[in-house]
């Protein structure tokens, strides 16, 4: 059983149907739990729990769980994703990264190439980043659009609020449509403070061994600060719903957030009922059947 139940703690899962702004997100929460030895704890016992929750969903076969990830940089979606997924059987669990879009994708619509990748029922799929940069990245910097050739779209105006109700709404209905038909999403926003990014960036230059991870261009994004976040809270208070909710991860503490995402998608699954196929009395007559045979070889 759960310490918590994440799931329905209203620190984290952005209700449906409300107005939210970042800033009503404490970054640094870490609801009961003491400290980082325990969250490490807690952790660890999940990516167990998780390793029987995956078989089961993949033997009962009726549901595909897609876990979206979102954030700044520097917020920790990869070492959060390697930390919870870390004891999965790889055959069960798929994960995609999009960047910016190709030639190609952008001869698409901008669902396209994400609706590729979603994940086959019994599956965990994981999207870092997905679709939502269509009105995260591409609403801060809207010259993106005029790449995308839109029908509707005037390429020397600013899109009208209107513009991004309607990319809502699209999204909206493409995720009902998903979870009308087996797919349950869960929606991660991984919410770093200005201050903490600073500093894991400043740690990124000083270590070596945390060079790579750098990118001058993570800085001058950086100065959108602003903008980002008020995207961030206009997606999150027209995409949260009932049937594909976001969840504002507090990001201050990786203990935190790591153990926060295995807690919810714990116990969703657990919501789900999940169980292995019953076989019905003909199967398990031919069992029988097939025991005997090997018997008496
Ligand atoms: P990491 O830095 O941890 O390797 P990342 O996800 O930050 O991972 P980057 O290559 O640094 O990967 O950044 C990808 C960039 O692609 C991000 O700045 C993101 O905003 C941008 N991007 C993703 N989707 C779109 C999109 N649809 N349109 C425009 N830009 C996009
Ligand atoms: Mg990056």
């Amino acid at each position: 059983m759960q310490k918590n139940n994440l799931l329905s703690d209203f620190s984290i899962v952005a209700r449906p149907g409300k107005v939210h702004r970042v800033a009503d997100f404490d970054p640094a929460y870490t609801a009961s739990v003491n400290g980082k030895e325990e969250g490490v704890k807690l952790l660890k016992q999940n990516v167990k729990e998780l390793i029987g929750l995956q078989d089961q969903l993949f033997a009962h076969n009726r549901y595909a769980m897609l876990l979206i990830f979102q954030a700044m940089d520097a917020a920790g979606k990869d070492g959060t994703i390697k930390h919870v997924m870390s004891g999965l059987n790889p055959q069960g669990c798929e994960v995609y990264s999009f960047k910016a879009p190709s030639a190609t994708e952008l001869d698409h619509d901008y669902i396209w190439r994400t609706y590729k990748s979603l994940p086959e029922r019994g599956r965990i799929g994981i999207f870092n980043r997905s679709y939502y940069e269509e009105v995260l990245v591409v609403k801060v910097h809207p010259q993106f659009l005029v790449a995308q050739n839109l029908p509707n779209f005037n390429d020397h105006e600013r899109p009208t609020p209107d513009f991004w109700e309607k990319r809502y709404r699209q999204i909206n209905d493409i995720e009902r449509h998903l979870t009308e038909n087996g797919t349950v999403i869960l929606k991660f926003f991984l919410n770093v403070s200005k201050k903490e990014q600073k500093k894991r960036f400043l740690q990124r230059i000083a270590d070596p061994a945390k060079n790579w991870k750098f990118s001058a261009n993570d800085v001058r994004e950086r100065a959108f600060w602003d903008d980002y976040m008020e995207a961030y809270s206009d997606m999150i208070t027209a995409t949260s719903t009932e049937y594909a909710p976001w969840f504002v991860i507090p990001a201050d503490h990786k203990w935190f957030m790591r153990y926060a995402v295995s807690n919810i998608l714990i116990n969703r699954l657990m919501e789900l009922d999940l169980h292995y196929p019953v076989l019905s009395e003909s199967e398990a007559q031919r069992l029988k059947e097939a025991e005997k045979l090997l018997l008496d070889e």
